[in-house]
């Protein structure tokens, strides 16, 4: 049986490396030891290699998808559509970026960050390939997609993305250059046609494998609001969070 060693290897330049940073999570991947921090400049995935044993460690790129969204609240389709992308590609790891200042939904009211950054952690918690990112949170002024992605210059970059964002993916700031930094995972949605997406979309695009979800967040809140229970619609941590605080009225 192979000895495998952990071990902690910094990548990023000290200043951009979080006061709160903490080894998080560590997963074991096809046998092999793959340590991540839920902090961006730490990231690393140890592979299985002769030279480990024989005490040089092999750094190798980390597959990372990048959900973004609102997450006003996070809900079952987001959590199942990182599940498949997770499982489908064979990613290390799935980052969950919720939205600062959401640029194409500012004349809607959208609720304060720190919920939704709180709702957000308790999603991915304690799934280790999970993890929740802040950056777009901290970053002031309208949040892009394509500046999210070159906060991750050395991973492998899949974009999970539902197949209505996907439709609307030409509108997005310096779109082309998203493009060829990405790859793309796309989730079924209820009322978009797949051809639609494909015919959008001028790169070839992951179908993920999982049913399509009649949910939306606009669903759970106006459930919310109405004093329905949104039980089951997202995480149990989410359901109790949303009601001791009355996220929701
Ligand atoms: P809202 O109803 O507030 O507009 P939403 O449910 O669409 O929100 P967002 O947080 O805006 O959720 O979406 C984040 C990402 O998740 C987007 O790419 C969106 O297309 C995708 N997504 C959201 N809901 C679904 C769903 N039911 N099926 C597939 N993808 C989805």
């Amino acid at each position: 049986e192979k000895r495998w060693e952990t071990q902690v290897l910094r990548t990023a330049p000290r200043q951009s490396i979080s006061r709160s940073e903490s080894m998080a999570a560590m997963s074991i991947r096809h046998g092999c030891w793959t340590a991540i921090s839920r902090k961006r400049p730490l990231h690393f995935a140890l592979f299985p290699s002769p030279a480990i044993d024989a005490g040089r460690p092999i750094l190798s790129i980390v597959k990372r998808g990048i959900l973004g969204g609102t997450f006003d609240p996070p809900h079952i389709a987001h959590l199942i559509a990182g599940e498949a992308s997770y499982r489908q590609l064979g990613l290390d790891l799935v980052s969950f970026v919720p939205a600062g200042d959401p640029w194409q939904k500012s004349d809607s009211s959208v609720s304060a960050a720190e919920h939704r950054w709180q709702m957000t952690l308790l999603s991915v918690d304690p799934i280790p390939y999970f993890v929740a990112d802040d950056l777009e949170i901290r970053r002031e002024g309208p949040t892009y997609t394509v500046e999210t992605v070159e906060a991750f210059p050395d991973d492998e970059l899949v974009l999970i993305l539902g197949a209505d964002a996907a439709l609307g993916i030409r509108s997005w700031h310096r779109w082309q250059e998203l493009l060829e930094i990405v790859d793309l995972a796309v989730a079924p949605r209820p009322g978009v046609g797949r051809h639609e997406v494909e015919h959008a979309v001028p790169k070839p695009i992951e179908w993920l494998d999982m049913a399509p979800i009649d949910v939306s967040a606009t669903d759970v809140r106006e459930r919310a609001r109405k004093g329905l229970s949104i039980r089951f619609y997202v995480r149990e941590s989410v359901w109790h969070y949303v009601q001791e605080h009355r996220v929701y009225g």
